[in-house]
Order: C-alpha cells, then structure tokens, then sequence
C-alpha cells in the first residue's frame, strides 16, 4: 500500500536559526512531494526553554532583575529569523505581535511567581510552554511564506493529559478523538497541520508538559493516535549514534536499532531521543527514523523489530552503543541487621517514591545486608531524609548501621542485543574499564538482556564512555 501518513517532528536546533529553518521549508515540501498527508511538530528554538525556566526558577527565588535580559535575547531571536524568512509584511508583523503578546505574558507570569515567591508546577508549565507556542508561530509562517499550505496551532488542541504538570500522562483515548477531529479534516483538504511539541492541556484546559525533551513524544502520541505511517525525528546529527558525538568524536550513526536497544539507550541517557517515544509506536507498528535537519540526504537511524540475538553477535556487534546518565548519587542501606527483615526493599522504595524521584538503576548484596540504588543528585537530599525516617526504629536498634551516599556518580550503559547468550561481555567491559582505571562503584544488568549499565565516579564519566566505545569500534 502506498504511503499515506508522515508525522515530522524538528528539535530546537532544528528551528533555532534562519539557516535551520531554511532546511525545514526543503525538508518540508520534499515530504509532501512523498506523502498526501504530513504533519508537521515543532521544538521550541534552541536553548529557549532552558532560558524561560530560569526566569521563572529566579522569580521564585524573588528576583526579576534579569527578566528584560532574557526578554531581548528571545526577541532577538524569533524576530531575526521571522525578518529573513516571512516576506510579506503583514505576516511578519502579525507573527512578531503574537510572539511580543507571549513574551509579555512571560513577564507577567514571573512577576506574579516572583510575588508569591513560590513557583508552581502548574505555573512552571505555563511559563515552559512558551517556547513552543511561540515557534510554532514563528514557524507556521516561515513555511506559509515558502508557499506551503498549512495551519499553525498549538497542540492543547490535541493532546489530553492528566494534571501531573511538569511531567504529565497523556489520556489516550481522549486524545486520539482530539487528533482525529482536528487534523483529519486538514489532511483530508491537503493542509499541513504545524502544531507544538512538549505541550498539552488538562480536560478543563489548563497548559502542561510532558516533561524536559517532550517533544519527541507528542510526535508519538499524535503519530499513534492518527495513526501515521511514520515518524521521522529530525535532529542535529545523523541519527542515533554509537555514543554521543559531543563526547566521542569518532561516533558514528547506527543504520538500524532495534526497538530495545533504543528503549534502553533513550532511557539509560542518551538525549537524541526521549525514552517515552517508543512505545507507542512500537504498540501501534509505527515505522521511526532519526535524521538530521542539516544533512538531510543522509538515512539516519532506521527502528527495526527486535531481531533474534544471535544475529547481531554473528556480525561482530556485540556492544552497539554507549550512554552515560550524569548527576545521580547512589544511595545505599546497610546494616547486619537487615538481613532477614521483612520488607525493607519495599519499604525502602515506597519512600522514594514519596519523594517522586524515579530509580534508574538499582543492586543488592546477596547477602542482603545492604541496598544499593542510584537517584537523581536534586533529589538525593529528600530521599535520605524519607529513608532515614522510614528506618528511624531500625537504625535505633542499629538493624541498619547507616543510610548514606557517594557524592556525584554517572551511570553508563553498554547496549547491545547481541550481548544476550553472548559469553564473556561483562568480563571484556570491565577489563577495558579497569584497564583505563576507571573504577566501577556498582553494576546492574538491565532485565531486558540488552544493557549492562555500571556506575563511576562523576569524574571518570568520559574516561569510562571512551573505553568502552573502544569495544564497538574495535
Ligand atoms: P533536539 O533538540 O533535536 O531534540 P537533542 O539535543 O534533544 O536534540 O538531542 C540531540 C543530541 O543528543 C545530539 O546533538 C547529541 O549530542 C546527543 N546525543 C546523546 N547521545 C546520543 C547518541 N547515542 N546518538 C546521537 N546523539 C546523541
Ligand atoms: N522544548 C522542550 C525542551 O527543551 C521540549 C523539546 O525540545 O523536546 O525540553
Ligand atoms: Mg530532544
């Protein structure tokens, strides 16, 4: 059957200057010359969102003094591309008002933190969402301006979420109505639908986020739920690569990955693609490729069905991939006392979990006596202090001798569906660890088989990623 259906979604490099954008009008039309109906996701502008988060964190913090700083600098930047690339004046003048009315709105949202002196999650979304509900302006009408028909509009349109702010569920079936009733009547008239990534709204309309690198995601959500034939992420590299280039020069792209592996790299830190995007494509047979915005012709990085393991190890590709998750601590628990306690592993986690911080990686003593995971540095100081009054009897009674943890730790990840039923994997990555002096603090084998992820010293994190990168190159 012929293609029907593309969704595209373009990062924030992607939209974040004149000479991206130019790309995305070609990439754009060349698309369209593919598919009958493609839409299209937007990023906010590079480095825009971190910027409008440290507004508002500052607000919250009482000050306002660098709010005109920051208002020039996103100024500056949607004005100067929307003056090269939106001829016609009305257009443009119409754009930059809309993109000036949001800015205000900006200001007006930090004064008001900076008066209660408090940031919100709820408030943090309204703040963070700008950044899509002004590219996506901005971009509308750069490819308005290229003769493209489309309509610009933000997807709290779309996507339904639930009001977990900063971090919020999409509610499927709410969604997929949504999607159908607003983009299938466009796509149907030949019209390229140009909405937000990262953003969404409760039932009753309020603005939220599906967390830091969401865009990926709603690219997903609105991929399944139309659904698209395919999704293409356009990014600035050539796809999913062997590790990050930004750390290993020689990292080169990966033709294909499978569905785990790529699960587990998104998930274990590697930024390219935000771990959440997966699934949804994966339940709704959805193709995925990565590919790069200012190198187009090149093919990127393929999704293919998870293939037998022995395949990948035949071809000498046992290690595919290396990540790195920086700022964690690992939190460990232990006491003779511990062992044979009843429940201390659940008891242990559902503090955390009252903290809302997530586990990335967890290992434990044989012996019992001691519990060892790993947690977001930010969120190390209440997680000791939940465990430590969880266990406040035990430690008492000196069951548990001490609830500690390391300083700044990375966890890094070997990734690799050969490694499954491949003898000898582990020994090979910590012999090059430990020929490169990087000592491992604590090791996990990942439950799918596909990853083996050790901890190091914060310090050692290039040292460990390089060597390691030595076994795929090799
Ligand atoms: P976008 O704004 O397009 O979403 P991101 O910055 O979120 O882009 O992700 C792309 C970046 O991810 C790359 O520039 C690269 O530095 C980083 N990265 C980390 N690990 C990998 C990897 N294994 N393959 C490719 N890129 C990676
Ligand atoms: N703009 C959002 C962020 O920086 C979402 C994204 O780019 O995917 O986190
Ligand atoms: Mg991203």
């Amino acid at each position: 059957m012929a293609k029907q259906t593309l969704v595209m979604k373009f990062g924030g490099t992607s939209v974040g200057s004149t000479k991206a954008l130019t790309k995305v009008i070609d990439i754009v039309r060349d698309a369209r010359k593919e598919y009958p109906r493609v839409v299209v996701i937007t990023s906010a502008m590079a480095g825009v969102t971190d910027l409008l988060l440290e507004c508002v964190k500052q607000a919250a913090q009482g000050s306002v003094d660098g709010l005109s700083h920051s208002e020039a600098i996103m100024k500056d930047i949607h004005f100067s591309t929307a003056d090269d690339l939106i001829q016609d004046e009305k257009l443009r003048d119409k754009t930059k008002q809309e993109i000036d009315t949001l800015i205000l709105s900006l200001i007006d949202l930090c004064k008001a933190v900076a008066v209660l002196a408090e940031a919100s999650p709820r408030a943090m979304d309204a703040v963070a969402s700008l950044g899509e509900r002004m590219s996506v302006r901005l971009l509308g009408a750069v490819l308005e301006s290229a003769g493209l028909k489309i309509k610009a509009f933000e997807s709290t349109e779309l996507i339904v979420t639930n009001a977990h702010f900063q971090n919020a569920h999409p509610d499927f079936k709410a969604t997929t109505e949504k999607v159908h009733s607003v983009l299938n009547p466009l796509l149907d008239e030949g019209i390229i639908p140009v909405t937000t990534g990262f953003i969404g709204a409760t039932p009753d309309g309020v603005i939220t986020t599906l967390g830091r690198g969401g865009s990926d995601y709603s690219a997903a959500i609105i991929g399944s739920t139309l659904p698209a034939d395919e999704v293409w992420i356009w990014t600035d590299v050539d796809g999913i690569m062997t590790t990050d280039p930004r750390i290993v020069k020689e990292a080169k792209t990966l033709s294909e990955i499978t569905y785990s592996e790529i699960a587990e790299l998104a998930y274990y830190g590697a930024k390219v693609i935000h771990p959440k995007t997966i699934r949804p494509l994966v339940e709704a047979g959805i193709g995925l490729r990565i590919c790069n915005t200012f190198n187009p012709s090149h093919p990127g990085t393929r999704l293919i069905a998870n293939v037998p393991s022995d395949s990948h190890a035949r071809n000498g590709q046992v290690v595919k991939a290396v990540t790195a998750i920086r700022n964690q601590r690992l939190v460990t628990i232990e006491g003779r006392g511990m062992l044979g306690v009843p429940g201390v592993a659940a008891r242990a986690f559902t503090a955390v979990a009252s903290t809302k911080t997530s586990v990335p990686l967890i290992t434990q003593a044989s012996s019992e006596q001691s519990i060892c995971f790993a947690v977001p540095s930010e969120s190390a100081a209440s997680v000791l202090n939940a465990l430590q009054a969880v266990f406040a009897g035990e430690i008492a009674d000196e069951d548990i001798d001490r609830v500690w943890m390391t300083e700044d730790v990375s966890i890094i990840t070997v990734v690799g569906v050969g490694m499954r039923h491949t003898p000898g994997v582990a020994g090979q990555v910590f012999t090059q660890l430990g020929n490169n002096k990087a000592n491992v603090l604590a090791i996990a084998q990942g439950s799918s088989e596909v990853s083996i992820s050790m901890v190091v010293a914060a310090a050692d994190t290039e040292l460990a990623v390089r060597s390691l990168h030595e076994l795929i190159v090799k």
